[in-house]
């Protein structure tokens, strides 16, 4: 399958120029002034991103790391949690964390799941009809749920008539709308400002919007939902670039001696350091799908993404950023994601709270228990879903697998957003290389090389040699 020409977008025959300027790896020296300054304006001061022939991208230690020391707490650049996820868990659509209060969780949650469970609108399938490679699932929102409690209870654990005790302890960020829309939610003003100058005010459905825009963008929406919600982060992306965009255009030093193109090559910048493959080449052969119809499956997969970009096209469409809407350059974006090896996830505070009260003295537990048992029955076993999604972390991304990592992602209990948070497993010298794992480690070699062959490599850590069959 030769995309470039069989592509069924005609910005792909129009830009073609462009769109190979966009794909093409950004030059070496132009990488590394990112990243150094990326890691300036973080203060990540304790390490620094490398280039070598041999293994492109790495990350090494500016210091010593002794273990379970911090490495790095990586800002999301493009997030979005799982539409599914959105039933068990209300977070800020900037920062992602959690939001109102635990009887506001507890009590949206519990409605949610008492509507979904009689709608049944929850048990979508992801690809049309397989299921395979997909990332949200809602254990809540598709189990039986025997225990539902009246509706006036959690509306009043919504608007905060309702207390549960000791959940002083807990306090969670008041509640904030977006400006337009009724759909987003955030934890301070200053994260809704940020997520409508960012992403949000391209993709916002509220009055602010025109309506024949409004409705295009719930129509991307709905597909994404109906789909695979990777669709709407990509979007996201997208927005990030247009919005930048026009930002450099305003600056009138900008404007006077360089083209739009290269504005929007500097307003693309950060996301053209993580392209590896097209989504459809990248995903993971589900194991319901035979070997000899693997291209059928791999064309679908693109005929979706295809219709997907129509549906955004219709709703964000700047033609001045026509390139941005090409099916090569939307498929990048995509497998950017696919590709990323560390989701989003927060910890939910519900479990928190939960293990407090079972941890209270005996006759405080069971006073506390009187109030709280008949919420913990109808959450179930799942009772503190944590928030899950997709998300790309610029720095997190550039670091290498190992099977032996000498780090791992691992969020302490005061990580309470989206960013990434990389811990030390064991001392690290200065200069060594920073490695991850991609993949649970603790599987036989050949699995693991299996498992490494989505990404696209063979591993040759030590381990792997060691482990090797000759
Ligand atoms: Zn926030
Ligand atoms: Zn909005
Ligand atoms: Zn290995």
């Amino acid at each position: 399958m030769d995309p470039s020409s069989t592509s069924p977008c005609e910005l792909d025959r129009e830009f073609a120029p462009q769109i190979a300027q966009l794909l093409a790896a950004p030059p070496l020296q132009s990488a590394q002034e990112y990243y150094d300054r990326l890691i300036q304006s973080g203060k990540h001061d304790g390490i620094r991103v490398n280039f070598s022939s041999k293994h492109g991208k790495g990350v090494c230690a500016n210091k010593e790391f002794a273990e379970g020391d911090l490495i790095l707490k990586d800002r999301i650049l493009v997030g979005a949690q799982h539409s599914l996820n959105k039933i068990d868990c209300t977070v800020c659509s900037y920062c992602f964390r959690f939001v109102g209060s635990i009887e506001f969780q507890i009590g949206r949650r519990l409605y949610w799941q008492s509507i979904g469970s009689n709608s049944d609108c929850t048990n979508r399938r992801h690809y049309h009809g397989s299921d395979a490679g997909s990332s949200a699932s809602s254990s809540g929102a598709t189990k039986e749920n025997s225990n539902t409690l009246p509706e006036e209870a959690l509306r009043s654990l919504i608007n905060g008539n309702l207390s549960l005790p000791f959940t002083d302890h807990f306090g969670l960020p008041r509640v904030v709308a977006c400006r337009g829309c009724e759909e987003e939610r955030y934890c301070s003003q200053s994260c809704a400002d940020s997520d409508w100058e960012t992403y949000h005010s391209l993709l916002c459905t509220g009055s602010k919007t025109d309506p024949s825009r409004r409705s295009a963008i719930h129509k991307f929406v709905e597909h994404a939902n109906g789909t695979n919600d990777i669709f709407l982060v990509a979007a996201k992306a997208i927005t990030l670039t247009v919005l930048r965009y026009n930002k450099l255009k305003r600056q009138p030093q900008k404007n006077t001696d360089e083209s739009n193109f290269s504005l929007l090559m500097e307003a693309w910048k950060p996301l053209s350091m993580g392209f590896k493959k097209r989504w459809w080449d990248s995903v993971a052969l589900p194991d319901d799908v035979d070997f000899c119809d693997e291209d059928s499956f791999r064309q679908q997969i693109r005929d979706l993404a295809y219709t997907s970009l129509q549906l955004l096209k219709d709703a964000i469409f700047e033609s001045e950023c026509a390139p941005l809407f090409s099916l090569e350059v939307y498929g990048h974006i995509i497998g950017m994601f696919e590709l990323n090896n560390l989701g989003l996830v927060v910890a939910s505070p519900v479990e928190d709270y939960f293990i407090h009260i079972d941890d209270l003295p005996d006759d405080e537990k069971e006073e506390a228990e009187k109030v709280t048992r008949p919420f913990l029955d109808a959450l179930g076993e799942d009772y503190a879903v944590p928030c899950e999604g997709t998300a790309f972390f610029p720095l997190q991304s550039c670091m290498n697998h190992s099977c032996c990592p000498n780090a791992k992602a691992y969020k302490r209990d005061e990580d309470t957003d989206g960013d990434a948070v990389i811990i030390a497993l064991k001392p690290i010298s200065k200069d060594d290389e920073i490695t991850i794992s991609y993949i649970d480690e603790d599987v036989p070699y050949e699995e693991r090389q299996a498992q490494l062959a989505d990404y696209g490599f063979i591993c040759t850590c030590p381990r792997c040699q060691e482990e090797k069959p000759n």
